[in-house]
């Protein structure tokens, strides 16, 4: 069975995301936010809530659906605005999966208990989170970080790694 995979990786800039163990829920993110000298406001927070409670990876617009639930004064402009920022401080991640819709989900560092990888199914656009790295893999990944720091001179705090391809069940199709 032919298996096509695409590694991505992303370096993100040390100046970006400051090396810190992430705790479990977003209260960590509350502090972050103030700490780039943003106001906390009721919109980031229900946001950060949303995003802190779900395994998916929403669209902006699912975002909105769930936030509008708890506060319905919040608006869509309102929570693209929020997403923009939470990704421009390196919060959030934004990813593109090839079904045209921006995904967000809460950045999580490589210590972080949350911390997952993904395999994207081109075919249904299933993503799976995996976080039983194999020993191969772990060991790629250190590798290759050492490499690209000392080349790059380059402090290497995370990465995000999708795998594209076929699942089980579209290549039965
Ligand atoms: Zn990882
Ligand atoms: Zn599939
Ligand atoms: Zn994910």
């Amino acid at each position: 069975m032919e298996r096509l995979f695409l590694l991505k990786m992303v370096f993100i800039n040390k100046s970006k995301v400051m090396e810190k163990e992430f705790e479990r829920g977003h209260h960590w993110c509350r502090g972050r936010v103030k700490g780039f000298g943003f106001r906390l406001t009721l919109g980031r927070d229900a946001v950060l809530d949303v995003l802190s409670r779900t395994e998916d990876h929403l669209s902006a617009e699912d975002i909105y659906i769930r936030v509008h639930e708890t506060y319905p004064a919040i608006g869509l402009t309102s929570v693209y605005r929020t997403l923009d920022m939470l990704v421009n401080i390196g919060l959030v991640y934004k990813f593109d999966f090839g079904d045209g819709r921006a995904r967000f989900e809460l950045a999580e560092g490589p210590k972080g208990k949350d911390h997952h990888h993904h395999l994207v199914c081109t075919g249904c656009g299933r993503i799976v989170n995996y976080r039983d790295f194999i020993d191969e893999e772990v060991a790629l990944l250190k590798k290759a970080e050492e490499g690209l720091s000392e080349k790059h001179n380059f402090a290497i705090t995370n990465h995000l790694i999708q795998f594209y391809g076929l699942c089980e069940d579209c290549r039965n199709k």
